[in-house]
């Protein structure tokens, strides 16, 4: 079962019955939203032999259940920081031409193109603007710009998003089994992220942090200047952790001020905390503390001390 992202995934049934699947497209969004299950559930309808494509019974559907269907190719990274060398894709290019082993399609997958490069990509040009019937390039990315525009004209695009909580939820405690305590506490911090949901859970580390942020949150909206300070303190070795702590706190900001002035209905970290920071924040309180976090976490990428930065940004938070 798939969850999430319904609009793309009817589409693609409804292409399928039309016979009118793309022979290029780049399926895109953040990560952890179901871009590759997205790619995979393309791919299966594709090469499906039975009725209703994917019938998820038929030959082909079983061997790419298994993951072991010959025509679903998997193009790997290759070449400087992750993307695909020329060369890789001169073979993709030389193989495409050869009629499928199996099905009636041969489809290569090129995942992660966050990087890809133009010279790849002019080498892929040919490909993309005439390819065999039997071809089906694939590519999944964060942004869509990192793609040339005459790249992007060629392809048909799948907007990817994180599913609604319900949804990640479900998935979460179906799919996943997670415990629904677990799940839920997930989702208030992750929002419909699956794949975030899924490494928050698993990280202990990323936990306690939403814990201290949570700790650190109350403590500002009570004004406990000693208990400030203490939390911080726990953080003066691991600029790391600092980071990561800034990002959370200020997600907590972003939280408690849309709660205050609307309706907050994604909450990133925690929310309990956060609505208690929401009922003393004012919108000066809320600017001064956003811009104290954004300094300190500057200071942090400019490898100033992290014990000077966390002792500046205690004052800013309880001035
Ligand atoms: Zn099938």
């Amino acid at each position: 079962m798939i969850y999430g992202n319904d609009a793309v995934l009817q589409l693609i049934q409804k292409m399928a019955e039309r016979e009118h699947l793309p022979h290029a497209c780049l399926i895109y969004g953040e990560k952890g939203t179901g871009r590759k299950t997205i790619a995979d559930y393309l791919a299966m309808t594709a090469l499906c032999t039975g009725e209703h494509a994917p019938c998820g019974n038929c030959p082909s559907c079983r061997k790419m259940r298994k993951g072991i269907h010959p025509d679903y190719i998997h193009v790997e990274h290759s070449g400087k920081k992750n993307g695909f060398s020329v060369e890789t894709v001169r073979n993709v290019c030389r193989d495409a031409v050869i009629a499928p082993n199996d099905g009636s399609r041969k489809i290569y997958l090129f995942a992660d193109c966050d990087n890809i490069d133009s010279r790849s990509q002019n080498t892929l040009l040919k490909l993309t603007e005439e390819p065999p019937e039997h071809v089906l390039l694939m590519f999944t990315a964060v942004q869509k710009n990192v793609f040339l525009d005459t790249m992007l004209s060629r392809m048909m695009l799948f907007a990817v998003r994180p599913c609604t909580a319900e949804e990640c939820f479900q998935a979460l405690t179906q799919e996943h089994e997670c415990p629904p305590a677990e799940a839920e506490r997930a989702v208030q911090v992750c929002g419909g992220n699956i794949g975030k949901c899924l490494d928050w859970l698993e990280n202990e580390e990323m936990q306690e942090l939403t814990r201290q942020t949570a700790m650190l949150t109350d403590a500002v909206s009570a004004r406990r200047h000693y208990e400030v300070l203490r939390i911080l303190a726990q953080f003066e070795k691991d600029r790391q952790k600092t980071a990561v702590l800034l990002e959370y706190f200020d997600i907590q900001l972003r939280d408690a001020i849309i709660m205050k002035y609307g309706q907050c209905d994604r909450m990133g970290c925690d929310k309990t905390s956060a609505e208690r920071l929401s009922a003393v924040l004012t919108l000066s309180s809320f600017q001064r503390m956003h811009e104290a976090v954004r300094t300190a976490y500057n200071a942090l990428q400019a490898n100033v001390s992290v014990k000077l930065v966390l002792a500046s940004l205690g004052g800013s938070l309880l001035s």
